[in-house]
């Protein structure tokens, strides 16, 4: 199965179209995308009936993020070998764990405003939580999955790395830094959940590419780890880590500039398109 969040309206995606859930399923369920978790078995026994669409989809139609207002936004730190290794810094034993505040959250093809001239990009595979999940065992952590969407952890290097101790959650919490979609894809449409080809290209330069085969800690594991601290709620999202290739790594650093195409896309799930702008009152 796969949704969207266009223009604030739940659909389902399906191959003649797009089916408005609010109307498909006569008010059963809400058109806002994030009530949809909280009955998550409910919507998946009702998608499977095969709602026909009810008109073309509008090709003009603003893409809102997949989960508009998720109640707990999870970012994870060094969750590739080669991205670890770049960095400088050991492999962690732990997921090195933070947060992206909500306000941060975009869609996949909205103008991204840089606030500096030290904003960085990294590609990551999120995912969306499908029922609470607490002290969850690696064995069962797809179980609490709803789907998989693409994201950009975009992340301000000099308000992150700042002395004398990181601000992880507020260097990548900028309004626009957390854009998600186009679309959630449930882990069955995938032929291997734990392994997709992701990455991101700049101005048609490829910037990053791996494999979520290549996480230290894998999507269930995950789950496991931050389950055994926090409760997870349904349509919580966890950005699960960026593969090698950052600008802030290399000699010397890149970053990105306005007017630059950054491109984002996970084999099987979509693509993310974002331009990307001054912010009108950042400093030169
Ligand atoms: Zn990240």
């Amino acid at each position: 199965m796969r949704i969207a969040n266009i223009a604030g309206r739940l659909v389902l995606v399906t191959g003649g179209g797009a089916v408005d859930v609010a109307t498909a399923s006569n008010g059963q369920f809400a058109a806002d995308a994030q009530q949809i978790f909280d009955r998550w078995d409910e919507f998946r026994d009702w998608a499977e009936t095969n709602p026909q669409p009810d008109a073309a989809p509008d090709p003009a139609a603003h893409v809102d993020p997949p989960v508009p207002r998720p109640r707990q936004v999870f970012g994870i730190g060094l969750n590739y070998r080669a991205h670890a290794a770049e960095s400088n810094l050991a492999e962690p034993a732990f997921p090195a764990t933070f947060t992206k505040f909500p306000t941060s959250l975009t869609g996949a093809f909205d103008d991204i405003e840089l606030p500096s001239a030290t904003v960085d990009w990294e590609v990551e595979l999120v995912v969306v939580i499908g029922r609470r999940a607490f002290k969850v065992k690696e064995r069962e952590g797809w179980a609490y999955v709803a789907g998989l969407t693409v994201g950009q952890d975009i992340s301000e290097r000099t308000v992150q790395l700042r002395p004398p101790v990181p601000q992880f959650s507020l260097g990548k919490s900028f309004p626009g830094f957390s854009p998600i979609g186009p679309q959630l894809v449930t882990p069955d449409e995938l032929s291997d959940p734990d392994d997709l080809e992701i990455g991101c290209s700049l101005d048609g330069e490829q910037v990053q590419k791996s494999r979520t085969s290549q996480l230290i800690f894998p999507v269930p594991t995950l789950i496991e780890k931050l389950s055994s601290i926090c409760p997870l709620l349904p349509g919580d999202l966890i950005f699960s880590g960026t593969p090698s290739g950052v600008g802030g790594a290399r000699t010397p650093a890149r970053y990105l500039h306005p007017g630059q195409l950054l491109e984002s896309t996970i084999t099987g799930i979509g693509t993310m398109r974002h331009h990307l702008v001054q912010t009108d009152d950042s400093a030169a």
